[in-house]
């Protein structure tokens, strides 16, 4: 396996850890309050999956744990590991049924639509090797639950791509993103969409759900006051 030069495990709150890349990032849910089952939350870039399988170690977890990783969207550095974790732990691959033929390699993902501010930071970030074709067992869609966390709610949030969504877990107060959101020096919407306006609409929709803890596609979880904050996000950026 292919292996990304270098990981940071993160606990944000007992239960839920963050494996960072230097581009990328992971979430996981331990499940030690309920099943004990693992739940991975994107996959990182290519060559994350023995990174991540060290990282679910060093927690004191056994991978082999590992039940399901939900994949936000199908870019490189979100289900770049995906395929070799699911084909070495057996664990579910789940996406929105939009996204799964750009994960599963069946139809090219179309590119961003990039706007002025976006060019230079899309230059500097090109060259992540390509995700290889990843298998998906599950599809979902807006509303559907998944069974952890006492229950996971899929908001299906179209812009970024097509099959973009969101993971909120209500009764912890936890919302995943994807790439909708990213956390700089303030949480704003994301970049690189392929439907700006759409992008946006999620955005909004997100705020709505009011989150306490806040993980974002890129940038540092937020754990005070990310409900503002993302509401601010949307108001900024409704402005743009
Ligand atoms: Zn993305
Ligand atoms: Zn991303």
């Amino acid at each position: 396996m292919a292996q990304v030069r270098s990981m940071e495990t993160l606990t944000i709150r007992p239960g839920l850890h963050v494996f960072r890349f230097p581009v990328g990032q992971a979430y996981l849910w331990d499940g030690a309050d309920e099943d004990g089952a693992l739940t991975l939350v994107d996959a990182g870039p290519v060559g994350a999956g023995e990174r991540i399988v060290e990282g679910i170690r060093g927690l004191g977890l056994d991978p082999a744990r590992l039940e399901r990783v939900v994949l936000t969207h199908a870019h490189e550095d979100h289900c770049g590991g995906a395929a070799e974790l699911a084909a070495a732990y057996g664990a579910e691959v789940v996406a929105h049924r939009w996204e799964a033929p750009f994960v599963r390699h069946e139809a090219p993902l179309p590119p961003p639509v990039l706007i002025e501010e976006e060019l230079a930071l899309w230059e500097a970030t090109r060259g992540l090797p390509a995700a290889p074709p990843t298998r998906v067992d599950r599809l979902v869609e807006d509303g559907d639950a998944l069974p952890f966390a006492g229950g996971a709610r899929i908001t299906h949030t179209p812009g970024h791509t097509p099959g973009s969504i969101a993971v909120h877990l209500p009764h912890h107060g936890v919302l995943f993103t994807g790439d909708t959101v990213a956390v700089t020096d303030r949480v704003r919407l994301g970049v690189f969409h392929i439907d700006r306006e759409a992008a946006r609409a999620s955005l909004r929709r997100l705020a709505a759900l009011g989150p306490g803890v806040l993980c974002p596609g890129h940038g540092e979880t937020v754990t005070e006051g990310a409900a503002a904050a993302l509401l601010r996000a949307a108001e900024w950026d409704a402005g743009l």
